[in-house]
């Protein structure tokens, strides 16, 4: 057995980032590892989430695709369409699988099937020190603060991490939380809603994804659960978002609001808006922030949303954190002693095979942000030039980067969990400790 089998891991959140974490270590033999999660229990988000293939093969690897991949959708062609009058700009072939978010409670389900994970539910979950070994506070909602020691700690904790502030500060440097000016309500529609609308149902019976594009916003839809659920999300000035957000940076927004925020978009378009219930209107604020210096304090490592908050212009935002989980599991899996030093050369390969593939892709969801919301002017009639060029030349460069091809093979042609072992290998005949 590999020494780093023999760890004892503590996990902070369980979010897809935490679960994943948890069942890549496990499946990779460390029999030691408790997941802390404030929250009571795994609440349902009602949205659906664009399972990139990077992300597929991560989740094919754990074992816990198969349920996921009966409850979803297989779309095969993305339709780019001005969102005033529903022209179509841009049609590409392409392979994504939508699903309803159900991705976190398959990967719980496969968590409990480990004996290796503990779930600590109701647990709030920070650092108190790191040197020599880490200390974790655990507060429980109904008990007393007590302070436990592991070998590693990964903080899986979210956009709000208090173990990102927290080793940002031991380091003295500082990463700003980066306002996007953005929020994107998350809307999904069941097929006896749009049962009388034949243009609707006609997009719930597509392989297709369609994005609305306008000024400074956009609409994209896709069919999930097997094509029962038009699922309907956006991205707009987020004028009308309340003060002060959650701790998860949503909250219940108003119909109105929602229409007069796409009230120059195309009739489908606000028929689709028209059929939330009042009351129903979810509004997330999108958030971001600018790049850590670094990862990595000791033997605690950053892991998901805590360190690379992605826009989700890319929907990659999962698909990285699950990326993050795969190379945490070979590198720590694969240590030859359980020494801090050791622990920390290995969370230090983490952050050196994952933070700049990450951050490339903070950048380009931004960037493809900002190009599917130009506004009127030379900017956008070039835009939509290369649109019209990719239907006729079948090939060429794609403003929407989700769609480019060198892009998409970026992202979804690098196994990160191959490059990790052979990186862990090379570092293991150098000698890692
Ligand atoms: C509108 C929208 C659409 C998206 N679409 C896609 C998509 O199509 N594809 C894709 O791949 N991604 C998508 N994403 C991104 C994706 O949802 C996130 O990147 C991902 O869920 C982040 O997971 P995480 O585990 O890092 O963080 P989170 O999901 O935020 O989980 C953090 C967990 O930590 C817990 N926690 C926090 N503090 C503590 C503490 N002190 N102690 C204990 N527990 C704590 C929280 O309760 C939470 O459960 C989208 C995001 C948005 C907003």
């Amino acid at each position: 057995m590999d020494e780093g089998q023999g760890l004892h891991v503590v996990i902070i959140g369980a979010g897809i980032g935490g679960l994943a974490s948890a069942l890549a270590l496990a499946k990779h033999g460390i029999h030691r590892i408790d997941v802390y999660e404030v929250a009571s229990n795994l609440g349902f988000v009602g949205a659906g989430i664009q399972l990139a293939p990077n992300m597929v093969r991560i989740l094919q690897r754990l074992g816990c695709w198969e349920p996921i991949a009966r409850e979803a959708t297989e779309l095969k062609i993305a339709s780019i369409r001005q969102s005033s009058d529903d022209k179509e700009l841009s049609r590409v072939d392409f392979a994504h699988i939508e699903e309803r978010y159900g991705t976190p409670h398959m990967l719980y389900n496969a968590c409990k099937e480990e004996k290796a994970i503990s779930f600590h539910f109701n647990s709030s979950c920070t650092i108190k020190s790191w040197e020599p070994r880490p200390v974790y506070t655990v507060t429980p909602l109904d008990g007393a603060p007590y302070d436990g020691h592991a070998d590693v700690v990964l903080a899986a904790d979210g956009i709000k991490s208090s173990v990102r502030s927290r080793i940002l500060k031991e380091l003295d440097v500082d990463a700003e939380i980066t306002d996007s000016g953005q929020s994107a309500y998350r809307i999904m529609l069941t097929r006896a809603q749009m049962a009388n609308d034949p243009e609707m149902l006609e997009l719930l019976e597509s392989d297709q994804v369609t994005r609305w594009i306008g000024e400074q916003r956009h609409v994209i839809a896709y069919p999930i659960s097997n094509k029962t659920i038009y699922n309907i999300s956006t991205a707009h000035p987020d004028i009308h978002f309340a003060a002060a957000p959650s701790a998860t940076y949503t909250t219940r927004g108003s119909k109105e609001d929602m229409l007069d925020s796409f009230k120059d978009f195309c009739p489908v378009v606000q028929r689709m808006l028209n059929l939330v219930p009042d009351g129903e209107v979810c509004e997330w604020k999108l958030r971001v922030h600018s790049p850590l210096p670094t990862w990595v304090g000791g033997c605690v490592a950053l892991v998901g949303d805590a360190c690379h908050p992605t826009l989700p212009h890319l929907a990659q935002g999962a698909a990285q954190a699950i990326e993050d989980a795969g190379v945490l599991a070979v590198v720590l899996s694969m240590l030859p002693n359980q020494s801090p030093s050791s622990i920390n050369k290995a969370l230090k390969i983490y952050e050196f095979l994952r933070k700049e593939r990450a951050e490339t892709l903070v950048d380009l969801a931004a960037a493809s942000g900002r190009a599917l919301h130009l506004g009127e002017g030379a900017e956008r009639e070039q835009r939509d030039k290369q649109f019209a060029a990719l239907v006729r030349l079948k090939k060429g460069p794609n403003p929407d980067k989700y769609l480019d091809a060198e892009v998409q093979e970026m992202i979804m042609g690098t196994d990160v969990m191959k490059i990790a072992q052979d990186e862990m290998r090379r570092a293991l005949e150098v000698g890692i400790d």
